[in-house]
């Protein structure tokens, strides 16, 4: 099928960007990014929006760079530039280690990584990295920007904190300390498929103690998010098998599951069980 039809809009500048969005917001008008969850979605007519601010042309939306200790994530910024180590140290080997796992190579050569976040996929693996990393997201609208903690971003199947005349423009990550451990794992039927479930984690090990750990779940529920439960069951523990089974155990008890006509909740919190440890070991 053909998308209905829209009137685009090519804007040079930020600023030029938001002025339109809030023109035509209201009228169900959309940032164009990547154009790799968008455009299939309006070709199937899911979605008809009547016009399309293409944010491609904007040249200070393709910025990545190191600021104040934290990676700044432009909105043009392709899926495809973490699949080398960005920065040094363990946050540019996190991000190499997951853009593998987002579809295949012709999307990520065109999907942006901030797409990705304001798209909120609930299986999206940049999603569950921002809620593992307490990333920022930073909103532009003609009102000026604000910044929204990840977890305050994230409210449910592709929904989220953007208003509809907000332009995502940046995407914040802290660096990692160097002896940070990170692992990742996910599950789905085949490769380059949306995940069944996912685990992002990461620690830090003081005097053989784990410090500050982290455990976020992706795609087993309606958003990513980090789990409580699972952060205090490692919290000042050495690592061991069975404290890595007591945390993936807890995660999966804290999560509820999203249920499909393949997959049961039973069945999706075993899947929890199984990606927490493996990203936990892999993480050691
Ligand atoms: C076959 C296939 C397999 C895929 N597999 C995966 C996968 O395994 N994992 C995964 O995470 N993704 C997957 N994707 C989706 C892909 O990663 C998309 O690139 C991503 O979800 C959206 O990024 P985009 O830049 O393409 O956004 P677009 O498609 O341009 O936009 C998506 C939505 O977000 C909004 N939006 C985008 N950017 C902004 C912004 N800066 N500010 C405000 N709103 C914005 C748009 O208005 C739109 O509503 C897959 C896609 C396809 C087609």
């Amino acid at each position: 099928m053909k998308p209905a039809p829209f009137q685009y809009h090519a804007p040079r500048s930020l600023q030029e960007a938001v002025a339109i969005l809030a023109q035509v917001a209201p009228a169900d008008g959309r940032v164009l990014a990547g154009g790799q969850s968008l455009v299939p979605i309006m070709a199937f007519r899911l979605a008809r929006p009547s016009h399309l601010v293409d944010i491609n042309g904007i040249e200070a939306l393709a910025r990545l760079a190191v600021e104040n200790g934290k990676l700044c994530i432009g909105a043009c910024v392709r899926h495809a530039a973490f699949e080398r180590p960005v920065v040094e140290g363990p946050l540019g080997r996190l991000l190499a280690m997951v853009v593998r796992h987002i579809a295949h190579s012709p999307i990520r050569a065109r999907g942006t990584f901030c797409g990705s976040i304001a798209h909120a996929d609930p299986a999206s693996e940049w999603c569950a990295l921002v809620a593992a990393l307490d990333g920022e997201i930073v909103a532009t609208s003609v009102r000026g920007a604000r910044v929204i903690a990840a977890g305050q971003f994230f409210a449910g199947i592709m929904a989220t904190a953007l208003a509809e005349d907000e332009v995502l423009t940046e995407v914040r990550l802290p660096l990692l300390a160097p002896d940070t451990r990170c692992g990742f794992y996910e599950f789905n039927r085949r490769a380059g498929d949306f995940a069944l479930a996912m685990a992002v984690v990461h620690f830090r090990l003081v005097e053989g103690r784990m410090f500050k750990p982290r455990v976020a779940i992706g795609g087993a529920e309606t958003h990513p998010r980090r789990v409580a439960a699972a952060e205090a069951a490692l919290a000042a523990n050495a690592p061991s098998p069975r404290v890595f089974a007591d945390a993936a155990a807890r995660a999966a008890r804290d999560v509820e599951p999203l249920e499909d006509a393949q997959t049961n909740a039973q069945y999706r919190r075993e899947l929890v069980v199984a990606v927490t440890r493996r990203a936990l070991e892999a993480a050691l």
